[in-house]
């Protein structure tokens, strides 16, 4: 007998009949004999009027209190999903984290899951019941409810199924899978059928918002395989799952584009020893995350030129920064706020050669200029003026064979 988790994000619950549907599909793994554990969200939109009433009592809202109250959006979906699974004549319960209980570390907000007390589970689900469990939150040694950052269940989805030892593990939402690209800006982007934790993880931090981090790290470290489906149509999603275990001949899984960079230029800094860590120094106190960095190899051994991007929400703040940084002197700053980031992601560019040259070539081909290059063992970014951004995606696609 198979051991199935089954998440569901807050637009999959989000209305009563999407419950009602939602639990047509957890009796459907049901019915071919699985045991299964269910995670649920709660319905899209109330953990964000959570957060606005905190405000609104006071804007230093006790952190301790703030886990309390987010987390209890998840205790009425999971009520209404258990309530109409006992209508439907199942036997099911919801169980709060506390209840199994999901141990957490770290402060309050951003909780890590460590453990999850899986014997009272164990014995449900031999009994026959589905247990419907609330994702995002668990206790701390102190027996206070915390939660594990915002779109956390889908990292409880991962520990449990990890816990548990499930054989599958499914997060369900409102997109049917990770694409090559967005689909949105794309009309050619395609459906990954399977991707790489890797390869997953970049495309996430650079963009394609399906699934969170710090949860497919979880599942990385863990080896838990996952499917992402969507809960409004019936059709195959996407596997996440490890280089080592699958196959892929695809040498470029995905592209992905950023929006909202500025690129920040100091010309004729000294080129001696400390002065780029002097520049980033401040940044780095002020939580400004720089990204790309380029320094120009300096002609006369004296002066050199240093580029670098951050955020647009950020600009502001480091001009400010570079402005009263006495430790530095050079003869010009400038800014360029419409700048994007494209990216191709693979772990098939470790074992090709030539990728860098292919993606430059397809570049040139649209009289795309490249303002700044990086590159890690499965990616290479560049960056480009925002207006050919949707063109160089469009080159990229092609040239990869993605379309
Ligand atoms: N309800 C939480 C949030 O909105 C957790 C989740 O959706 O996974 O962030
Ligand atoms: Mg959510």
């Amino acid at each position: 007998m198979k051991t199935v988790v089954l998440k569901f994000g807050g637009t999959s619950v989000g209305s009563i009949d999407r419950i009602k549907k939602v639990c047509t599909i957890i009796a459907s793994y049901k019915k071919k004999r699985n045991r299964v554990v269910v995670i649920s969200s709660a319905m899209s939109g109330v953990t964000n009027e959570l957060v606005n009433k905190s405000k609104l009592i006071s804007n230093s809202f006790n952190d301790a209190e703030y886990d309390t109250l987010l987390s209890t959006g998840e205790q009425a979906s999971c009520a209404l999903i258990a309530g109409r699974l006992i209508h439907n004549g199942y036997k099911a319960r919801s169980w709060m984290s506390w209840q199994i209980p999901i141990i957490t570390d770290g402060p309050y907000s951003c909780a890590r899951i460590n453990k999850v007390v899986v014997k009272n589970l164990k014995n449900y689900l031999k009994n026959g019941g589905i247990p419907i469990i609330t994702g995002f939150q668990g206790i701390n040694s102190e027996y206070r409810l915390t939660t594990i950052g915002r779109s956390g269940s889908d990292a409880t989805a991962i520990m449990l199924a990890k816990f548990i030892k499930a054989d599958e593990c499914i997060i369900y939402t409102d997109v049917d899978g990770v694409y090559t690209t967005d689909p949105r800006q794309y009309k050619n982007a395609r459906k990954i059928k399977k991707i790489f934790y890797d390869e997953m993880l970049e495309m996430a931090s650079l963009g394609s918002k399906v699934m969170q981090p710090t949860s497919v790290q979880d599942a990385k470290l863990n080896n838990i395989d996952i499917q992402v489906k969507s809960s409004f149509v019936s059709k195959p999603g996407t596997l996440i799952t490890d280089s080592k275990k699958a196959f892929s001949d695809q040498i470029i899984t995905g592209i992905s584009s950023t929006k909202n960079d500025a690129k920040i230029t100091i010309e004729g800094v000294k080129d001696r020893p400390g002065v780029a860590a002097c520049i980033f120094k401040p940044l780095s106190n002020n939580l400004i995350n720089v990204d790309m960095v380029v320094q120009n190899i300096s002609l006369n051994g004296k002066e050199t030129d240093l580029t670098f991007t951050i955020k647009s929400e950020d600009l502001k703040k480091t001009e400010k920064l570079i402005n009263k940084n006495k430790k530095i002197s050079y003869k010009k700053l400038s800014f360029d706020k419409n700048v994007s980031k494209v990216s191709i992601i693979g772990v098939g560019m470790i074992t090709t050669p030539g990728i860098t040259y292919r993606m430059f070539k397809a570049l040139a081909s649209k009289k795309i200029n490249i303002q700044v290059i990086s590159t890690s063992e499965i990616k290479i970014s560049v960056l480009v003026s925002a207006k050919n951004v949707k063109k160089a995606v469009a080159v990229l696609h092609k040239e990869f064979k993605l379309d």
